[in-house]
């Protein structure tokens, strides 16, 4: 490293759609553990620029749940709805320097195209060269130019053809919505993160995160994608998967088993530990090269069963209670 280089700054960016799950308590973990232990920063932002999707009351239960789990962030957490402007402003040089065009397509135009990798649909160009007669404009698209190569610090080298494998993407919806690769550009650039470290599930937005960070002569910061953690079904925790609230267990149970999940191998011991000296072995601990190189895997049996959709399991009945 040289002198010149800005210092280490972490964030995790829970988006508020509901409680914080052991998934979420994994890249919080690893994001903070990875910033501490290299003398970085760290910050917690609230992604509710999805306004439709997020749910009242759900960041501040994710703030006050991070804070019972022994996190601390550096700076008050930064809130997208609050950020509309400095999005706004990003748009319009994008726009500006002729790197998006508005688009009239409806999603059931765009039903026969070919799927990308996150299951949007690849755009067929209809509207690239210009609106055609007689349509309005519905969203913006950036023009998805170039293969974007990146490094990434857990699961390798990467590389994405971005004009075939995702096509010309949206930064503004539809339904007036800033995109969320738009938002997590501009925040990255603005706070001045250097290293993003989450889960898994976004190594395939990275590609058209890079694209835009350079159409708008922004740095790109390091990635480091940990598994996603998914049910016995091999579906992602999440609302939606019914994941249960990490607050559901013991945080000392929880954080084990968030390190166990990510290849550190805690002690047996620390089972029966406060809080804060499971944090003191981490932190002495940590190593992101421990963790798997693995986009998912299954949430961990042994230091707790997580429950499962339908299934009614709870830290207690692994018999670790006293
Ligand atoms: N808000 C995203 C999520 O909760 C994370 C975005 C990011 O870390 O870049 O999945």
């Amino acid at each position: 490293m040289t002198d010149a280089s800005p210092p280490y700054l972490g964030r995790f960016a829970p988006s508020p759609t509901g409680p914080l799950h052991f998934g979420s308590l994994v890249a919080a973990a690893g994001s903070f553990l990875e910033a501490r232990t290299r003398g970085g920063r760290w910050l917690v932002r609230i992604e509710d620029v999805d306004a439709p999707r997020s749910v009242p009351g759900a960041a501040e239960d994710i703030l006050i749940t991070l804070e019972r789990f022994g996190f601390e962030w550096d700076a008050e957490p930064v809130w997208q709805s609050r950020r509309l402007d400095a999005y706004a402003a990003a748009l319009e040089r994008l726009r500006a320097a002729g790197h998006v065009f508005a688009c009239g397509c409806t999603r059931r135009e765009m039903a026969d195209s070919a799927l990308a990798r996150d299951g949007s649909r690849i755009y067929p160009g209809t509207c690239r060269a210009g609106l055609p007669p007689g349509r309005e404009a519905r969203a913006w698209r950036v023009r998805a130019e170039g293969t974007i190569a990146f490094e990434d610090r857990v699961q390798g080298p990467q590389h994405e053809d971005l004009a075939h494998e995702v096509g010309d993407f949206v930064v503004l919806r539809a339904d007036g919505q800033f995109a969320y690769q738009l938002a997590v550009v501009v925040d990255d650039a603005e706070a001045g993160v250097t290293d993003v470290v989450r889960g898994a599930d976004l190594i395939g937005s990275t590609g058209r995160q890079i694209h835009l960070q350079r159409l708008l002569g922004f740095p790109t910061p390091s990635y480091a994608h940990l598994p996603v953690v998914v049910n016995a079904a091999g579906e992602k925790l999440s609302k939606q998967t019914l994941a249960s609230p990490v607050t559901d267990y013991a945080p000392t149970h929880a954080l084990l088993a968030a390190l166990a999940f990510l290849g550190q191998n805690p002690p047996q011991a620390l089972r029966g530990a406060p809080l804060r000296e499971v944090w003191q072995w981490a932190l002495a601990h940590w190593s992101l090269a421990a963790v798997p190189r693995r986009l998912q895997a299954p949430a961990p049996t042994g230091v707790f069963a997580l429950p499962n959709a339908g299934t009614d399991t709870h830290p207690s009945h692994t018999g670790s209670s006293t």
